[in-house]
């Protein structure tokens, strides 16, 4: 048991290193991030403002051809109006000049409104483009002092991934399994130690039995108040010394 207490806490110590060396990063994983998804956002926008302008202009040219055919439709219509035998047929075919004008005039101006959606999407995308070109530049910058801050502690990250592992392997899988919950809803310290009677990790008093049992490093004991497991002095000063 004693050993099982002392490796837990060895695993908290590189990680609380690893840690570190992740604080030092910042903020900047995450602006690499927002401003990724941002890009892909307003490229995303381009795209379908892009796809629209395409079937606007489908749209037109199939408009085109039909007004081609109305209006020779149109023209021949006008010239039998010359050859009507009666008034019946006269009607009918005024009807018919009359409806075909009226959908040659509808579709014109449906081809009118779908070419000024068109050119109002060509000035929105021109717009979205410095845009882009603007987050790119930043986007640039942010991965490239990120790669900085990576590059500068790599050996040290390397060094403590491995002797990570080696502790990892021979933690308990039901320990590990402790740890890494604690540690996930604790954001960090998931082993701590006891400083003037308090849990370092809360800051509560632990109570003096309480005390004497960690010491004793037969079990393993979590803090009342956060959960946290808790290890002796001896542990912890054995855990470091070992390292
Ligand atoms: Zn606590």
């Amino acid at each position: 048991m004693h050993n099982r207490l002392k490796i837990l806490y060895q695993l908290q110590i590189i990680d609380s290193q690893l840690d570190e060396l992740e604080e030092l990063r910042g903020d900047l994983p995450n602006n690499v991030n927002s401003l990724n998804s941002k890009i892909s956002e307003l490229k995303e926008q381009i795209k379908l403002k892009e796809k629209e302008k395409q079937e606007s202009l489908e749209k037109r040219e199939s408009n085109d051809e039909e007004i081609e055919k109305l209006k020779e439709s149109l023209k021949k219509f006008k010239s039998q109006l010359y050859q009507v035998r009666n008034n019946k047929e006269y009607d009918a075919l005024t009807k018919e000049i009359d409806y075909t004008e009226e959908t040659i005039k509808k579709m014109e101006s449906e081809n009118d409104a779908l070419a000024d959606r068109s050119k109002a999407l060509s000035n929105e995308i021109e717009e979205i483009i410095p845009k882009i070109k603007e987050l790119e530049k930043e986007l640039k910058e942010k991965e490239a002092e990120l790669k900085e801050i990576i590059k500068a502690n790599e050996k040290e990250e390397k060094k403590l991934r491995e002797i990570h592992k080696k502790i990892e392997e021979q933690v308990k899988s039901s320990d590990l399994a402790q740890y890494q919950k604690i540690r996930k809803a604790k954001k960090g310290k998931a082993v701590v130690t006891i400083k003037r009677s308090a849990c370092s990790g809360c800051h509560n008093i632990v109570p003096a039995q309480r005390q004497l049992e960690i010491r004793r490093n037969n079990r393993i004991i979590t803090c009342e108040y956060c959960g946290r497991i808790l290890v002796s002095q001896e542990i912890a000063e054995e855990a470091e010394k070992e390292l």
